[in-house]
């Protein structure tokens, strides 16, 4: 009746695993953080999306396609709106 001398490796990991189960990996599930911008060549609205390397806001106006960047100054943007185009 040896039958929990080899007790299973598995169990005792998971009681001494990671304590922070919350570690969620965000990597690629972050929501992109976006601005409203009005676009006046087509005077249309729509939205541009922040850059990898946050510097600025990069997006086309979805009917002509012009392309507009709203650089992000230090310390954030103070409006959420723009208008380009
Ligand atoms: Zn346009």
């Amino acid at each position: 009746m040896h039958s929990r001398e080899n007790s299973r490796p598995g169990e005792f990991f998971d009681a001494s695993s990671d304590p922070a189960p919350s570690s969620n990996p965000e990597s690629g599930r972050q929501i992109r953080p976006f601005l409203g911008i009005q676009f006046r060549c087509c005077r249309t609205y729509g939205r541009i999306y922040r850059d990898d390397e946050r510097t600025q806001y990069k997006g086309c106006c979805p009917r002509c396609g012009s392309r507009v960047t709203v650089p992000i100054g230090p310390g954030g943007q103070g409006s959420r709106f723009f208008s380009a185009g």
